[in-house]
């Protein structure tokens, strides 16, 4: 009775868990990978269930449980993985899954002693905990946190690699109808629950850490573009300045403003105009990479701090993002107008500060506006480009479109 109540122990501390993930990520709006936590521990707790029911000496008992242990470890890595950004390479999961249910139901079909099959289905998840754990350490970022996850993903590979085969070696041979007697079994409880506790308080921590930095980045940003606001960019980009300078990186800096734009709040609407701020904020987030930092500084004015960019190749990035802007079609505008923007671009010197590189940046703008718009002006040739503008609508085209000429 006492080993039947314990045995509960297990399967329902894993749906408790399970329990947590999922209402940490509907509470929080967290990422899916939260979700996939919770998924994996229902999976384990689904296969500790069946261990503790099903008939030990029952053929199909080892099978049934592998599929949900193997569901459920196979869907914590990839959760973990995808954390930080990395794809888990599922196709040499399925392999290893294959090889060691192969080997299982031949050892099944060949012995009664229930060692052997422990040793291959662990040796198995091992193997997986394993490939999770080098896949997590290609991860780019990497802080505590990741450590701590690293670490007891890295604790569940060595425990299943060594711990079967240790205790076997004491306890020589089990006999499937007595496997529920032997040391191995009330071993497995014990572990089981230290395992499942110690990943989960370090899932639940990475999770509470996460949901406390949304929340502190989503004050930082502005909620129509999704780009930093103005005090969250100048914070980014004073600290990325001097670090550009310490590891000898280059740091470009773009300002945007999008021509003529009080005329559509004028003609279609200060709704429509705010479509076109969020579709203009949605393309610098599409176009820009991760290291580089976008930020909407004014009411339709943008900054991108692009890192590790020299002065050319952020010239390159402006003209994306303006030739792109140009071809965009905006709601609540007529179907047949499109906006443009003039961008102002400067490279940090050493040890500029930003209020320089900023002016600098700033002044580049003002000669695009003033030579006509929709164009990349940048600060740091020496001669500022002629350049015609392209033949995009200007604002007396603007007023015409509205009024149908
Ligand atoms: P220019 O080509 O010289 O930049 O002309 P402009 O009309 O765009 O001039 P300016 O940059 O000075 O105008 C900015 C306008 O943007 C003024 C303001 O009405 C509008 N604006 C500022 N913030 C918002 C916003 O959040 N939503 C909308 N719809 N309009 C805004
Ligand atoms: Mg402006
Ligand atoms: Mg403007």
């Amino acid at each position: 009775m006492q080993t039947q109540i314990l045995g509960l122990v297990p399967p329902l501390m894993s749906l408790f868990f399970a329990a947590t993930f999922v209402v940490l990520w509907r509470a929080g709006q967290l990422k899916r990978h939260v979700l996939g936590f919770g998924i994996a521990y229902a999976l384990a707790s689904v296969g500790y269930l069946f261990t503790h029911l099903l008939p030990p000496d029952s053929f199909y008992i080892f099978h049934t449980t592998q599929v949900f242990y193997t569901l459920g470890s196979v869907t914590l890595i990839a959760a973990v993985c995808e954390r930080c950004g990395q794809r888990l390479h599922l196709g040499s999961m399925a392999v290893v899954y294959g090889l060691s249910a192969l080997m299982l139901a031949v050892t099944v079909g060949v012995s009664d002693d229930v060692g052997p099959r422990l040793i291959i289905v662990n040796v198995g998840y091992g193997v997986m905990f394993a490939m999770g754990v080098t896949t997590l350490l290609t991860a780019r970022r990497r802080d505590v946190v990741d450590v701590a996850i690293i670490a007891i993903m890295a604790f569940q590979a060595v425990d299943f690699l060594v711990r079967p085969t240790m205790t076997l070696l004491f306890e020589q041979s089990i006999p499937a109808e007595v496997y529920r007697q032997s040391i191995y079994y009330s071993l497995i409880g014990l572990v089981l629950a230290v395992k499942g506790i110690a990943t989960a308080m370090v899932l639940i921590g990475a999770t509470i850490a996460e949901w406390t930095r949304g929340l502190r980045e989503s004050g930082e940003r502005d909620p129509l573009t999704g780009l930093l606001n103005r005090g969250a960019f100048e914070q980014s980009i004073r600290s990325m300045l001097p670090r550009a300078q310490v590891e000898k990186r280059a740091l470009s800096l773009v300002v945007a403003d999008i021509d003529h734009f009080k005329q559509v709040n004028d003609i279609w609407g200060h709704q429509a105009g705010d479509a076109a701020i969020s579709n203009f904020g949605e393309l610098i987030q599409a176009t820009v990479r991760g290291c580089d930092v976008g930020g909407r500084i004014g009411g339709e004015e943008f900054c991108i701090a692009v890192w590790n960019c020299e002065n050319e190749p952020a010239e390159r990035l402006a003209e994306r993002i303006r030739l792109a802007f140009a071809r965009l079609q905006h709601d609540g505008l007529n179907d047949d107008i499109r906006l443009t923007a003039s961008f102002g671009i400067a490279t940090a010197r050493s040890g500029e500060t930003y209020r320089s590189l900023f002016a600098r940046a700033d002044e580049a703008l003002y000669q695009a506006k003033s030579s006509g718009r929709n164009r990349v002006e940048n600060a740091e040739r020496e001669a500022l480009s002629n350049a015609e503008p392209d033949p995009e609508p200007q604002p007396v085209e603007l007023k015409q479109a509205a009024a149908g000429g």
